[in-house]
């Protein structure tokens, strides 16, 4: 009986030795396992970081215009037809102004294309300093043409900031070379509260009209033709 009992003892003993061993490896395992786990974690975590920079970065390229870093046409078309119907529902009125760099072509050919770009650039840079409110947004429209939306903002107002605009060009230097030069811009403006007969092209159509205007009186120059609500939808066509 003593020995059964001493051979059954050694046997409970070795088992718990070898359960407490099991214990140990298992724990030792789970921690590993945490530790590959977090460091796993961490790497998902900064990897999603990365991309939702690569993904902002990548949106904002393509809402902007390579040259001059001002919104380009396709966001402003978007977010002016969203504006427009803001305002519709809120019987706000919204200005359109189309801006035309004068003699381009001159500065091109006098200076060269280089200076060109670098004229499109300082044009831009400060006609960013003038769109600052909420909502109001200046994009390339194409070559050295410009539009801006100004909503909420009546015609006496858009008459004052496109003035503001004209004359801070005309005051702006740039050199290019060594060179200083000089460059004006003819705006054409048109304001409108948005009503079911009218629609956002009929309002970039009639700024458009007055930017020939502003041309054909000489440049350098604003013209405003407001928009009636009731204006039919094909009106300004042609
Ligand atoms: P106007 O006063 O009637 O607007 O005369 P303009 O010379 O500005 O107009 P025109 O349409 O005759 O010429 C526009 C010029 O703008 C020609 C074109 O080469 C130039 N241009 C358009 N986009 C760019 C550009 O990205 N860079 C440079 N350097 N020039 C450009
Ligand atoms: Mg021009
Ligand atoms: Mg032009």
């Amino acid at each position: 009986l003593v020995v059964q009992t001493q051979v059954i003892g050694t046997i409970l003993y070795n088992t718990y030795r070898l359960a407490e061993r099991l214990t140990l490896n298992l724990k030792e395992e789970v921690a590993l396992q945490t530790a590959e786990l977090n460091e796993q974690n961490n790497k998902l975590a900064y990897a999603q970081k990365a991309l939702q920079s690569a993904n902002s970065a990548l949106k904002k390229l393509s809402i902007t215009d390579g040259l001059t870093q001002v919104y380009n046409r396709i966001y402003f078309e978007q977010e002016f037809r969203k504006e427009w119907r803001r305002c519709a529902r809120q019987n706000q009125p919204i200005s359109i102004l189309m801006i035309d760099a004068d003699h381009f072509k001159q500065i091109n050919d006098n200076a060269g294309h280089m200076a060109g770009d670098q004229c499109l650039q300082a044009i831009s840079r400060k006609l960013q300093q003038h769109f600052k409110r909420a909502g109001e947004l200046v994009a390339r429209y194409g070559g050295e043409e410009f539009v801006a939306m100004l909503p909420n903002t009546d015609q006496h107002k858009t008459l004052a900031v496109a003035e503001g605009l004209r004359s801070a060009i005309e005051r702006m230097e740039f050199e290019y070379n060594g060179k200083i030069h000089r460059v004006t811009i003819s705006i054409g403006a048109s304001t409108t509260t948005p009503s079911s007969n009218t629609s956002p092209d009929n309002l970039l159509e009639t700024a458009d009209a007055a930017l020939y205007e502003a041309k054909d009186r000489g440049r350098n120059t604003v013209i405003l033709i407001p928009m009636l609500p009731t204006q039919s939808k094909n009106s300004n066509k042609g």
